[in-house]
């Protein structure tokens, strides 16, 4: 064991899914092409930290008290590896400034520290390489749990299509006529479909989530009414909610579905990771930038600010309707075609990913889109090498 290398990964930014996804996709990067590497990675606790792929240690870590759970980690590791975003953390970003502090004093990298790349890369060139040879854009291929047995619910057959209603906040949530009409357009155009409803309501306990985004309960809750998803469910032919059953069910119900429709929210990228296709509405503040290979595509909103990358905007100020997705009610019959052209069996990532960068480059901001570990990774997966102090 004398021979093997560590390599510590900080990710402590905000405690969200896709966060959690892309702290494991950096460490699979490494991990694939380092063969004698214990990969370990620092997250704040989510119930994602669970999905860790085989050969990845996650620590996490309380963010409100975080130099307990780091003082209890060894202080040495041959390399250190800092999410970007944590370097760059400013006054307002307060509650995670222990833990990048805590961080900071007590773990020490023998051979070389350095920053993730990959978030150097959407934002900025890169002008340093990693630390270690890194496989770029490493497929993640999470294990689903399998669904439990429902006496109450049918046998699945025909087109199963899940459906997440909104993210974590209402910048994220198309109104329930738009997704009445969604489900209408799909089932006018499909002989069996079901629809599976799922989304998680806030956590009033979760102090934490509060604190940290100062704006009520946030990353891990649905920001739309379950009674309302319930009613609508009951309007459609075939229909069930799956509300509040628990992070490893909602998993193995993406993971059951021939595609999820959602929003972009960071819940939504487990999909691609479990196989399963997912459907897109775009909205502020993101583009989507990440992606295993699975089909996927991208309704683009209207909105003159998408994307906004975080600039105060109508939509990401919340300032009367939220442009990017206000026009989505219209737009009932382009996602329901966009959706079965996505489950057809010819329908590959490759033509997925072409098609994706083509509406990019019409787009006309799209000098804004960035994408996980950079666009020519999209397809390539190829090394990176280290470059050495
Ligand atoms: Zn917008």
């Amino acid at each position: 064991m004398a021979d093997r290398e560590s390599l510590l990964i900080n990710w402590l930014v905000y405690p969200a899914v896709g966060h959690a996804l892309e702290a494991f996709k950096h460490a699979q990067g490494y991990l694939d092409v380092n063969q004698e590497l214990d990969v370990h990675v620092l997250l704040p606790p989510t119930p994602t930290t669970t999905l860790a792929p085989k050969g990845i240690t996650v620590h996490s870590i309380d963010l409100a008290h975080p130099a307990h759970d780091i003082g209890r980690l060894p202080r040495e590791w041959d390399y250190v590896i800092t999410d970007s975003r944590i370097r760059r953390l400013e006054s307002r970003d307060g509650d995670l400034l222990p833990a990048r502090t805590a961080a900071d004093s007590h773990f020490r990298a023998r051979v070389r520290a350095g920053v993730a790349p990959t978030f150097e890369e959407m934002f900025h060139e890169l002008e340093e390489g990693p630390v270690l040879p890194y496989r770029r854009n490493s497929p993640l291929r999470l294990v689903s749990p399998s669904l439990e047995a429902d006496p109450s619910r049918p046998a699945w057959s025909g087109l199963n299509v899940c459906i997440l209603p909104a993210g974590s906040t209402t910048l994220q949530s198309p109104s329930l006529s738009a997704w009445r009409n969604i489900c209408e357009e799909i089932t006018s155009n499909h002989d069996d479909v079901t629809f599976h409803f799922t989304g998680r309501s806030g956590d009033k306990g979760n102090k934490l989530t509060r604190t940290l985004f100062g704006r009520g309960p946030a990353t891990t809750s649905t920001a739309v009414n379950r009674h309302a998803i319930v009613a609508l469910a009951a309007e459609l032919r075939n229909a069930h909610v799956w509300w509040d059953c628990g992070f490893a069910q909602q998993l193995a119900l993406i993971s059951a579905c021939d595609v999820l429709i959602a929003p972009h929210t960071g819940f939504a990228f487990l999909a691609g990771a479990l196989g399963t296709p997912w459907l897109t509405l775009s909205c502020c503040r993101w583009p989507e930038y990440f992606f295993d290979p699975t089909p996927f595509h991208s309704i683009f909103p209207s909105c003159p600010s998408y994307p906004s990358l975080g600039d105060g905007t109508d939509c990401t100020l919340g300032v009367g309707q939220h442009r990017c997705l206000a026009d989505l009610e219209d737009r009932g019959d382009e996602i329901a075609n966009a959706t079965l052209r996505l489950l057809q069996p010819d329908t590959t990532y490759e033509q997925c990913v072409m098609r994706h960068l083509k509406s990019v480059d019409e787009h006309p901001r799209g000098e804004r889109f960035y994408f996980f570990d950079g666009r020519d990774s999209l397809m390539g997966h190829h090394v990176r090498p280290a470059v050495r102090a």
